[in-house]
């Protein structure tokens, strides 16, 4: 049976090496494999960030500006750029797009999150592929410290997803010597491995990302973290298979401190 799966495509796999503007190829494969899940039968919608590295191209910067102002006037500039690139890309596969630009404060809104979760419905069972960013020029929290990963596992929660999928630079996460730990039961054990370290443009890193796995997995969805620069994760991952590092869903809440005597 299909399943419902939200991907996350972080900056560090959808920018050029340098940082600066869109890696096509890499565009050209991710919008292959989502083609090929949702012809697979699966829901899928895509939470992406890559505006302000295609807003930095269109600019002509070098590097990334330190002041947050000028982050988000490059992502408002970039984000129709990036748009502009699924839209080309998935047409070739025959699926239309659609732009969905979210601030956490929208899901803290009752009325806000019923009408995200509706219209998302609806594109899902029209066969449409939503692209959901952060809207940049109205809230930082993913240009400061994020790169959508907490958006990417409450997007999850509401649209109610059997499946998370974050891809990253790295193979997924890595113990001390460099390794993949294939599948993590226990946060407390792996925090330790967690180095947080960051790509040139990968803003979110590691910590953010097990922190997004958390808030999914305590709401009872198994949450992939693996590599977005080879072929194949995405698929593995949505048949079950073993692909980066897995996390099953912990629905079992532990009693709060204290609450034992
Ligand atoms: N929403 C931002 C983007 O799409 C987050 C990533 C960043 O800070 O570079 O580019």
């Amino acid at each position: 049976m299909g399943k419902r799966i939200i991907v996350k495509f972080g900056s560090g796999i959808l920018a050029t090496q340098r940082g600066i503007g869109l890696d096509q190829r890499q565009f050209a494969r991710l919008a292959r494999e989502v083609s090929l899940l949702a012809k697979a039968g699966h829901e899928v919608a895509v939470v992406s960030s890559g505006a302000v590295a295609a807003g930095l191209d269109a600019l002509g910067l070098k590097a990334r500006p330190d002041d947050l102002t000028a982050r988000q006037a490059c992502a408002a500039v970039g984000q129709g750029r990036l748009m502009a690139c699924y839209t080309g890309h998935f047409a070739k596969h025959g699926y239309n797009v659609a732009q969905i630009l979210l601030t956490h404060g929208d899901l803290d809104s009752r009325i806000a999150y019923a009408n995200v979760r509706t219209t998302l419905d609806r594109l899902l069972g029209n066969g449409v592929i939503p692209i959901i960013n952060e809207n940049d020029t109205v809230a930082v929290e993913e240009l400061k410290f994020g790169d959508n990963d907490r958006l990417s596992a409450e997007v999850a929660l509401l649209a109610d997803a059997d499946l998370l999928i974050l891809l990253t630079s790295v193979e997924g996460l890595l113990d001390s010597k460099g390794k993949l730990i294939p599948r993590v039961d226990d946060f407390e054990k792996v925090a330790r491995f967690v180095r947080d370290e960051k790509g040139r443009l990968s803003v979110g890193g590691m910590a953010s990302k097990l922190h997004a796995v958390q808030i999914a997995v305590h709401a009872g969805i198994p949450t992939v973290i693996a590599s977005g620069r080879t072929a194949g994760p995405m698929l593995r991952a949505a048949e079950g298979k073993p692909a980066g590092t897995y996390f099953p869903p912990q629905t079992v809440c532990k009693p709060a401190y204290g609450s034992e005597k």
